[in-house]
């Protein structure tokens, strides 16, 4: 390959470039199998890459073109990163499935690889560098280089593959935004480098590891970059969450509501670093949801139609674990995160509600369930936690309080569940947003404010964890 390698270079494309194709089919894997996480040829751990699924299921395509500014290396990755196939003097390639191979032609049309499998991917020219390459199927610049993965239906999803750390450049601003202090954006750089390290994810069967959206991690690419979020991941390279000695999905969502969950109360699996912890930090994220009878009926199936939700089961900080739905042909019960899932969880955003309407209204263990109402300084189900100054103070009955501030003074209202019922279907009031589990991204934001720095923000929010570098 190596005398070739000049030829391209000097612009003697054609011909030479097909026969070069011709000998990477050979050389191609047939099967697909992409590690999850790859590491460098030698051995080492500190050059790792991830796949991010850009295009898939139904958004795939027939045919992607790509271009960069410092041409193309092909690069096998079924053993490390072998550079297979330099494509330096390009500029502009085109990526197409024919008869369920991927083929790469110039912009002229001549044919360059004729079956480039899953295996290799055409990394930017300078993918180890600050080299990038815009891909027309979304007209978005990544960093690394694109693989592809045919689908039975004849056409291919488009797959970012680049080094983790350059991954993280384009999360952190989709996730936390640039312009929060670079303690809160360190802890995010930490916690999501561990998510993609250790996720199992159902995208596997697609070709790629993590999906560029919140399912997984937010990820746009170069045009997210920002200087701070370069900087917070280049200041804690490496450094990854452990629990009982291993890296841990470092789960984390945008605001607790006041109180984090353990991961089985959400999820099913019992995590040792996944505790429920108060959260002092949070500021406060309020949020209602309606639900009509007819729309309940669309959303919850095999019961008839709905007639009457009761939330049956809380847990010991007072979120929703079981909800009760009633109908004309049976009774349901709704679960933990499932109750999100069915309806609809960019609607209701967290597990921390109150619900009126209904008959039953709210039935959980314990009558005194109240959330404070607008203007309220901390919340919780069962108590009100007052901050100031000098300390805090805790509240398990406080309708009507009258707290005094150094900006004035407020009552403290209760709401009980049920005060707003009518009878065209359900409203839930509710607290934060997201699933509750590990680090609450707001209250990060808040620590770092106040001082916090990033490995206290972790230990706070994350229980029995060592931060520490990825090849300690
Ligand atoms: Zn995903």
């Amino acid at each position: 390959m190596i005398p070739m390698k000049m030829t391209i270079k000097d612009g003697r494309r054609r011909g030479l470039a097909v026969l070069l194709g011709m000998a990477l089919a050979v050389t191609t894997f047939a099967a697909f199998g992409t590690p999850l996480v790859s590491y460098g040829s030698d051995g080492s751990s500190d050059v790792t890459y991830v796949s991010v699924g850009l295009k898939y299921g139904n958004e795939a395509v027939e045919r992607c073109e790509l271009r960069s500014d410092d041409g193309f290396q092909i690069v096998n990755i079924s053993g490390g990163m072998d550079e297979t196939l330099p494509l330096l003097g390009y500029d502009h390639l085109v990526v197409e499935v024919k008869n369920n191979t991927i083929t790469v032609s110039d912009s002229d049309g001549a044919t360059l690889v004729t079956d480039l499998g899953s295996d290799n991917v055409i990394m930017n020219g300078d993918y180890l560098g600050d080299g990038t390459l815009t891909v027309s199927v979304n007209n978005r610049e990544y960093r690394g280089g694109i693989k592809f993965y045919v689908r039975s239906n004849g056409k291919m999803n488009v797959i970012n593959y680049l080094m983790l750390d350059h991954y993280l450049y384009g999360v952190l601003q989709g996730e936390m935004g640039y312009h929060n202090p670079m303690e809160a954006l360190k802890a995010q750089a930490v916690a999501a480098r561990s998510f993609a390290m250790t996720t199992t994810s159902s995208h596997t069967g697609e070709g790629f590891r993590l999906c560029p959206n919140s399912h997984c991690q937010m990820y746009y690419g170069v045009s997210y970059e920002h200087p701070e979020t370069v900087a917070a991941v280049d200041e804690t390279s490496e450094l990854v969450i452990y629990h009982n000695n291993r890296i841990v999905p470092a789960y984390y969502h945008k605001n607790s509501g006041g109180h984090t969950q353990n991961s089985e109360d959400v999820w099913s699996a019992k995590e040792g670093y996944l505790r429920a912890v108060e959260d002092k930090y949070c500021p406060e994220y309020k949020w209602t949801a309606a639900f009509t009878w007819d729309q309940l009926t669309e959303k919850i199936t095999g019961i008839g139609k709905v007639t009457d939700v009761q939330i049956s089961k809380r847990t010991e900080s007072g979120n929703v674990l079981e909800m009760t739905v009633k109908g004309t042909g049976g009774t349901k019960t709704l679960s933990k995160e499932n109750i999100r899932m069915t309806l609809g969880s960019s609607v209701v955003k967290s597990m921390n509600f109150t619900l009126a309407g209904g008959s039953g209204q709210d039935t959980a263990a314990g009558t005194s369930v109240y959330v404070l109402g607008d203007g309220g300084f901390a919340k919780s189900r069962k108590e009100a936690t007052i901050l100031s100054a000098s300390g805090s103070r805790t509240l398990s009955s406080f309708d009507g309080t009258v707290v005094l501030g150094a900006s004035g003074s407020k009552t403290l209202a209760a709401e009980k569940s049920g005060s707003t019922a009518s009878g065209s279907g359900i409203t839930l009031t509710g607290l934060g947003y997201g699933h509750g589990i590990g680090m609450c991204q707001d209250s990060a934001i808040a620590m770092a404010k106040d001082g916090w720095d990033f490995e206290e923000i972790l230990h706070y929010f994350y229980t029995d964890i060592v931060v520490d570098y990825v090849s300690r």
